[in-house]
């Protein structure tokens, strides 16, 4: 229910302005979020790294309308693939991007030209981009899309969400050799006509879906903050005789720091997902509708009025 709440209001621009404008926002941003800046997501690159943890940063955007504004989205990507660079963070630091910042919605040729640039940069970088999955309606376009650039970049990364019906059957295609792939469970508010509407049931696509990839001969991203899928992964990870440079853990910037930490500790590559930008509301709409203590937590913060 709260879910459905949060995910319609990540929808809604009316309240996308209430909600910017309020003085407790970047308190509860804060918590998610880098900072507005390119030297924000720096800065947090350097932290998680110094503590042997890998990154993927993202400039915060999506469902862009204007060609100007997809131009402008590219435009930051290739400035902060060469601030990595400069700054010696390649190639632990990676980027996610969402092909609709890049103007998927307007033409998804242009999307495919600027994340080709981006791809061309980051390699020039000596590091990878992963394509973030959006709503269903986007993805075959994503996968095709992908499926283009890897012909230049084959280490560019794919994201399944394990909520789509769909999705074993995507994990299956891409479960090859060199293939990168995030799985997660899946963020947005979708119709039961395509993707499962339980908890119980995505979770159990999910496994399926670890098998596929785990089996596969492909690079698995794991990413969740769910205990028990990560003790399956681990678990997984030995049956299916993987090492640690054989796949990854991922999880969200400020969820579960602890985790992160001890399984670095335990020999694992942990990336930290970092959102970095001004355009955080619908990232930070997603997270409250993932879990009751987030919506606590901005519930406190709103009455601190800080
Ligand atoms: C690196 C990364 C990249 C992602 N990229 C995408 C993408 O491209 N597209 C997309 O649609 N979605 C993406 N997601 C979001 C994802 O789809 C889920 O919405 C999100 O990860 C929540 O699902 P979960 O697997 O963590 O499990 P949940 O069902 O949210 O949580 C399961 C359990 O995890 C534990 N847990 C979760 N949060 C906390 C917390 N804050 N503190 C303590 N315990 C906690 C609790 O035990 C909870 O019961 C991404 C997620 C990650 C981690």
């Amino acid at each position: 229910m709260l879910r459905s709440v949060f995910l319609a209001a990540a929808g809604s621009s009316r309240l996308e302005r209430l909600v910017e404008s309020a003085p407790i926002a970047k308190n509860i941003v804060r918590r998610f979020v880098a900072g507005s800046g390119i030297a924000d997501a720096l800065r947090a690159g350097r932290e998680l790294a110094d503590d042997g943890l890998a990154v993927s940063l993202d400039y915060l955007g999506e469902d862009t309308l204007t060609a100007e504004q997809a131009l402008a989205t590219r435009d930051e990507y290739l400035t902060l693939l060469g601030r990595l660079r400069e700054a010696g963070l390649t190639p632990a630091a990676e980027v996610s991007v969402k092909l609709s910042a890049l103007g998927q919605k307007i033409d998804d040729k242009l999307a495919y030209e600027y994340a080709h640039a981006i791809c061309d940069a980051a390699a020039e970088a000596g590091t990878t981009v992963t394509l973030d999955a959006e709503d269903h309606t986007t993805t075959d376009s994503t996968l095709e899309i992908l499926a283009e650039l890897r012909k230049d970049h084959p280490s560019t990364g794919a994201v399944l969400q394990a909520y789509l019906r769909r999705t074993e059957g995507d994990c299956r295609e891409l479960a090859t050799a060199g293939s990168r792939v995030r799985l997660c469970k899946g963020a947005y508010a979708e119709p039961e006509s395509v993707a499962f509407p339980s908890a119980l049931e995505v979770d159990k696509s999910y496994v399926r879906c670890l098998n596929i990839l785990m089996s596969g001969e492909g690079y698995p991203m794991v990413a969740t903050h769910d205990p028990r899928l990560i003790a399956i992964a681990e678990d997984r990870a030995r049956w299916f005789d993987r090492s640690a440079d054989e796949f990854e853990f991922q999880m969200l910037y400020g969820v579960r720091p602890e985790e992160q930490a001890r399984l670095a500790a335990d020999g694992h590559t942990v990336r930290v997902y970092v959102p970095y930008g001004d355009q955080w509301y619908g990232y930070l709409m997603r997270r409250l509708a993932e879990r009751p203590a987030n919506v606590a937590f901005f519930g406190r913060a709103l009455a601190s009025r800080k």
